[in-house]
């Protein structure tokens, strides 16, 4: 029996895509992605929702963390970028490179997407798939069962291990025929995946051009852009303040030696973290942002802990609460 491996996200469009090849008689199994850029963290609620996808239609799935990968794609986007960060065309490249070697580990005989042309601006554009499929190694191997026949016949159409008249022609963004598509395989509830890639935002990817024009480039580091208001202190320093008690504990979580940490003494407030070459000035403005965010706010003078993380070295500071106005240029959006 002729098998696949399908690129598997867990939302709508790949579940249509595998349940149109199973029909067919083929043996699939899923890669779902992962990365320090999904939206869900830290811990990753985007496997949970595929994976309860894939067993919807009994798919055996293999998560594959590509936080690697995709940080030398953002240092170094070969193909560039999208509308912000995001180097779409390099990490569907990626994506089918990571396929076609699972393809072979697997012995299967061709990948399934859930892609439909149009449907996205850079990745899913007819010649960036072409493109993809080509820098990738996987030149007519990539089956896309939602819009086969407005396609090219791929390897196993040609081949005959499906047949194309069995499989679809949607191209654009409409989502009409996927909806018809779910009645008829009787899918009523299918996971919406947990809410997409962070550098397709643009605050999120101001805060990593920031990282990575000033800042050490690795996973905790891009891990910290995710939470808290973002203020860069100087050229070797950052300051991250906690906008609930989630954050805060998030934020304790994250730090590690050589951190700061700050919060007020006597009134409920933000843990801000401080990373960096902790010079007195980004002391002072963190205490006083600290202090600004807290509920003694309206205090003339508050006292504030500076600690080191991990560490018994603590010193207090007495400041006012800061003006924000004086640390908007600061504040990275
Ligand atoms: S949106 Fe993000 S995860 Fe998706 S292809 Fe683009 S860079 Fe990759």
């Amino acid at each position: 029996m002729v098998k696949a491996i399908a690129l598997f996200s867990g939302g709508l469009d790949s579940c249509l895509a595998v349940r149109l090849v199973q029909e067919q008689g083929v043996k699939t199994e899923g890669l779902h992605f992962v990365s320090v850029f999904c939206r869900a963290a830290p811990s990753s609620t985007s496997c949970n929702e595929a994976e309860k996808g894939a067993k919807l239609l009994g798919l055996p799935l293999t998560i594959y963390d590509s936080s690697q990968d995709l940080l030398e794609m953002v240092r170094n986007p070969k193909h560039g970028y999208g509308k912000n960060l995001n180097p779409c065309i390099d990490c569907r490249i990626n994506m089918l490179r990571r396929a076609a070697e699972h393809m072979r580990e697997a012995d299967a005989g061709f990948i399934v997407t859930g892609e439909v042309p149009g449907q996205r601006p850079m990745s899913q554009r007819r010649d960036a798939m072409a493109l993809i499929d080509r820098k990738a190694g996987v030149e007519g191997l990539v089956l896309r069962p939602l819009s086969a026949r407005a396609l090219e016949p791929t390897v196993p159409e040609r081949e005959g291990w499906v047949d194309r008249e069995k499989l679809l022609a949607i191209s654009g963004r409409g989502r009409t025929e996927q909806m018809e598509l779910a009645r008829r395989f009787n899918i009523r509830e299918y996971p919406t995946p947990a809410g997409g890639c962070l550098l397709t935002y643009e605050t999120f990817s101001n805060k990593m051009r920031d990282l990575m024009n000033h800042g050490r480039f690795d996973l905790n580091n891009v891990e910290l852009l995710k939470f808290g208001r973002y203020y860069r202190a100087n050229a070797g320093t950052r300051i991250i303040i906690g906008r609930d008690q989630r954050e805060n504990d998030i934020l304790a979580g994250l730090a590690r030696e050589g951190d700061w940490l700050v919060q007020t003494m006597d009134f409920k407030g933000p843990l801000t973290l401080v990373r960096g070459e902790g010079r007195e000035d980004a002391f002072r403005m963190a205490a006083e942002l600290t202090a600004r965010y807290s509920q003694g706010r309206e205090a003339e003078v508050l006292r504030v802990s500076v600690r080191k993380a991990g560490k018994d070295e603590e010193k207090i500071v007495e400041v006012a609460p800061a003006d924000l106005d004086n640390y908007k240029q600061q504040l990275i959006t």
